[in-house]
């Protein structure tokens, strides 16, 4: 038996496991291999690594954590987790079963790309969701941003800090009029018509053509998709969740199901490898702690 299963071995899951691995925590991590930033060729704002692609990251933590001779990792799906009366027994695509006192999710979030031709090859290159990711390498440039939630005044007044020129696309929703007027008197322009598609050429956006044949040239448009939990498994377990969809949990990481901690971008909103990395640090502390206190 484990002490600690991390299903999950991107940044969080990573961290985490270098906090058990340094608490020689006998430490399994089981890892899919889709972190949700894989689409963008640089990841910034992460002192030590700014500018460096997502791979060279991950395979720099990866080398340091599976140094501790206590921590191992499996390329493979968890597919199923059950609660046991002693720990927990998991079951994976490759049809291994493993069981471990605690579980710790770090699953991440999936975004839901819409339907339209050019975003998913535009995105996380010119079609991207966070400015403290990657504003700053598309600064002063004509900038578009596709929202339409209640949110938008906000989201579009942050990012005109950034761009040279922006314009707010609802794709086909209409603004009420008092955010119309808001944006317009920050001198952020708005079309309300439907995206057709975006024009790009090896995912560099070129400009966003809408359904009635007008074209808005721009080289780049931020977006916040819808997101879900990469994995059901917390939900199917019981967990709960946030109205945002997050799983819950304490300062401690712990979840509100006994012994599953959860940690990363599956419990945060705000999206960004340190916070992910922090929170990964913190939940293995926690659960080592408790494990200690429990006499385990
Ligand atoms: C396009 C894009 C660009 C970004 N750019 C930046 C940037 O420049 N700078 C920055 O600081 N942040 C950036 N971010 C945010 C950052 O990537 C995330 O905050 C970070 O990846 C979250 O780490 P995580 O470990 O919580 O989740 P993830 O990195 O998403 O990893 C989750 C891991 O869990 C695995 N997994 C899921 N379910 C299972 C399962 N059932 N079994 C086994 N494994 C499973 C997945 O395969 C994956 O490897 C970006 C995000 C996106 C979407």
């Amino acid at each position: 038996m484990y002490d600690v299963i991390i299903i999950g071995g991107s940044y969080a899951g990573l961290s985490a496991a270098m906090a058990l691995g340094r608490s020689m925590r006998n430490t399994l991590i089981i890892d899919s291999g889709l972190p949700c930033n894989r689409f963008t060729p640089h990841s910034h704002n992460f002192i030590t690594h700014d500018g460096a692609t997502p791979g060279a990251v991950r395979e720099a933590a990866l080398q340091q954590v599976l140094a501790y001779t206590t921590v191992q990792i499996d390329t493979d799906t968890v597919i199923e987790a059950t609660k046991k009366a002693e720990g927990f027994e998991v079951r994976t695509l490759l049809g291994q079963t493993h069981v471990a006192k605690r579980l710790l999710f770090a699953t991440g979030v999936r975004d839901v790309l819409p339907d339209i031709p050019g975003v998913k090859e535009c995105w996380g290159k010119t079609l991207i969701h966070c400015p403290y990711c990657h504003g700053y390498e598309v600064r002063k440039q004509p900038t578009a941003v596709i929202v339409n939630n209640e949110h938008t005044y906000e989201f579009a007044n942050m990012l005109n800090h950034w761009a040279s020129g922006l314009t707010v696309c609802t794709d086909g929703v209409q603004l009420p009029q008092d955010v119309a007027d808001k944006l317009l008197a920050k001198n952020i322009s708005v079309i309300e018509t439907g995206i057709a598609s975006l024009q790009q050429e090896d995912g560099q956006l070129q400009a966003i053509v809408f359904k009635d044949g007008t074209e808005l040239k721009v080289a780049v448009a931020y977006a916040q998709f819808p997101r879900q939990q990469h994995c059901k498994l917390p939900e199917a377990m019981g967990c709960e969740h946030t109205e945002m969809g997050l799983i819950k949990t304490d300062m401690m990481g712990r979840t509100t199901v006994d012994g599953i901690y959860a940690a990363g971008d599956a419990v945060n909103m705000f999206r960004a490898l340190s916070v992910a990395i922090a929170s990964g640090t913190s939940a293995g502390a926690m659960l080592n702690k408790q494990l200690i206190e429990e006499g385990l």
